[in-house]
């Protein structure tokens, strides 16, 4: 098969290499046909020895190719979104289906399902969902987001009326932003350019602020009557987090919550934060990593059906689409969001 392998300069190459067997009765073989290019890949674009020769995405869907024998619920030629967060699948945390905790998640992904931007991924057939006609393949690989902005969700308590601040307005903030409106929240959410605030406000956000130009708190405040919001989620990561956590703490009201959605860099490392305003006003400090199951419901069927049933938008997040052959053509517009107006850029396969 086809298959964009990452070089140790950081970019890739494409290539053939061996398309993966079926190795358990109970997984399936699916045909990629859209991978989207998720903030952690590009935070991973530049070089990563580890990942020479890899192949890495994790936000697809596709066509069921081949099913084991074990499998009753898929067959081939089944469309489907596939979900990409498995662990061991044998320890506690796996066990009660909070397999997002799983200590060998990482990886035991990268060696599995992990693999979107090449033309087969293989997987347990529980990770892989069916769409219904309607729904496209581009619109289901912006699921792996919205399960994530579910889960910070789920995690936060979020309820009717509460006022809420998003930091960041990509694919993870932007599909938050509509699931905190469908549970009766108002939302402020900022970014650095204005251009994906354009977007915030089609889709619903009652205010919004370009925080490259402006000081955030005193919109904050206009905001909540002084008080400060409910609830304010981490949705920037990486370079980001030293600015966003300090205003996540200052934007948040005494006994509120801060969800910490936005992924950290490996190294352990330092953040000047007011921790006694902190403490004093014991604000909840809450990480969400990735999604799994919320009780008896999976979060990336729930975002399913919430896309199906035309209450989630995927279709104003897409704003670019390049076959993978010119997967580094596409890693450069994604990673030049200011010219280039990026906010999910979708791989054909
Ligand atoms: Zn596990």
């Amino acid at each position: 098969m086809k298959a964009a392998i990452k070089t140790a300069q950081g970019d890739f190459w494409i290539d053939e290499v061996e398309t993966p067997p079926i190795p358990h009765p109970d997984w399936v073989r699916a045909r990629v046909k859209v991978a989207g290019i998720c903030g952690t890949d590009l935070r991973h674009w530049k070089p990563e020895p580890q990942l020479e020769g890899k192949i890495i995405g994790h936000e697809l869907s596709g066509v069921i190719d081949v099913v084991g024998e074990a499998v009753t619920d898929l067959k081939p030629g089944d469309r489907v979104v596939i979900e990409t967060v498995l662990g061991d699948e044998v320890c506690p945390w796996c066990r009660i289906r909070h397999y997002n905790l799983c200590p060998r998640l990482y990886e035991i992904r990268a060696e599995t399902i992990s693999r979107a931007f090449a033309e087969y991924v293989i997987g347990p057939a529980n990770r892989f969902y069916k769409l219904p006609d309607h729904v496209s393949f581009e619109e289901a690989a912006v699921l792996d987001s919205s399960a994530v902005s579910l889960h910070a969700v789920h995690l936060s308590g979020i309820t009717l009326n509460d006022r809420v601040a998003i930091l960041g307005a990509g694919p993870i903030g932007l599909t938050l932003l509509q699931l905190a409106k469908l549970a009766g929240a108002r939302v402020l959410i900022t970014d650095i350019l204005d251009f994906p605030l354009q977007v915030a406000t089609q889709l619903g956000a009652d205010v919004t602020v370009n925080t490259a130009k402006e000081d955030g708190l005193p919109h904050i405040m206009a905001f909540t009557n002084d008080r400060g919001v409910d609830i304010t989620y981490e949705c920037a990561g990486g370079d980001y987090m030293p600015t966003t956590l300090r205003e996540a703490t200052t934007f948040t009201r005494q006994g509120g919550k801060v969800v910490i959605v936005g992924g950290f860099d490996e190294e352990p490392t330092a953040y000047t934060l007011d921790w006694m305003h902190i403490q004093k006003a014991e604000i909840k400090l809450i990480p969400s990593a990735s999604y799994s199951y919320w009780g008896i419901y999976s979060e990336m069927q729930t975002c399913l059906d919430l896309l199906a049933a035309g209450k989630l938008d995927a279709k104003s997040l897409i704003t670019h689409r390049y076959p993978l052959e010119q997967i580094n053509e596409a890693f450069a517009v994604d990673a030049d969001k200011a010219q280039q107006h990026s906010i999910f850029v979708a791989l054909t396969i």
